[in-house]
């Protein structure tokens, strides 16, 4: 599947010549000029990797990466800086960033640079294991070992597991989860997206009436907790 790139950049001629360049290397490319479009545009695709400009028209670079961050903790960000200083890649990279270009830059170079974090995420995103709680899923081989019990998950499963991992404490509402898991075309309704929350609940949690990792936000959705500091007591339970 075609990875899709994010250019949040204001300045047209460097648009051009990415989206060129990244199109012809197979991505697919979205564009926005402004930092609020480049957010917006990130919750509603959700792009493989982002390249963000450091200096737009209406909201600085650094605040627009932590926006970024506070909608995925797992995004690439690979931020455009036309200063050298040290203290504005720190700052970058501190605001969230995974790498950093300075201006003026060779396209080639920013695409390996591209490559190079999409490769970092996608490890980071397939670990053999992840765990929550007492449960070790594998994203990879659709596994869930928990309890003594090894199950097999469903695509559906999968999906909704890896979405509120990668969101992890943070509330993903249902509306979301629809639309990125069963998309536009299907009929599902609340409801669905209720029914799998239920089958994993038992399959992950020890006491599935009282979930103790993936929790309902009331009227809004979901929030995976990974590993709730009270769970002690509910880990040691028979
Ligand atoms: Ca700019």
């Amino acid at each position: 599947m075609k990875k899709t790139i994010l250019l949040i950049e204001d300045e047209p001629h460097i648009v051009m010549g990415l989206r060129d360049a990244l199109e012809f290397e197979g991505f697919s490319v979205l564009a926005a000029g402004k930092g609020k479009d480049g957010i917006a545009l990130a919750r509603a695709e959700s792009p493989d990797a982002i390249v963000l400009d450091l200096m737009l028209p209406d909201m600085n670079g650094f605040a627009i990466c932590e926006e970024l961050r506070r909608w995925s903790a797992f995004v690439p960000i690979v931020m455009l800086t036309a200063r050298s200083q040290e203290t504005d890649k720190i700052r970058g990279l501190t605001a969230g960033a995974d790498d950093y270009v300075t201006k003026p830059f060779s396209v080639n170079e920013l695409i390996a640079r591209v490559r190079a974090v999409l490769r970092r995420s996608q490890l980071r995103a397939a670990p053999e294991f992840v765990e929550i709680g007492t449960a070790k899923v594998s994203f990879g081989a659709h596994t869930l070992q928990a309890l003594g019990q090894e199950y097999q998950l469903s695509f559906y499963e999968v999906e909704l597991l890896k979405l509120l991992w990668d969101r992890a404490g943070q509330p993903v509402s249902r509306d979301e989860i629809l639309q990125k898991i069963w998309g536009l075309d299907a009929h599902p309704t609340n409801r669905t997206v209720d029914n799998f929350i239920v089958k994993l609940r038992k399959k992950i949690e020890p006491h599935p009436d009282r979930p103790a990792h993936i929790l309902t936000v009331y009227g809004y959705g979901y929030k995976l907790v990974v590993e709730p500091g009270s769970s002690a007591n509910l880990e040691s339970a028979p």
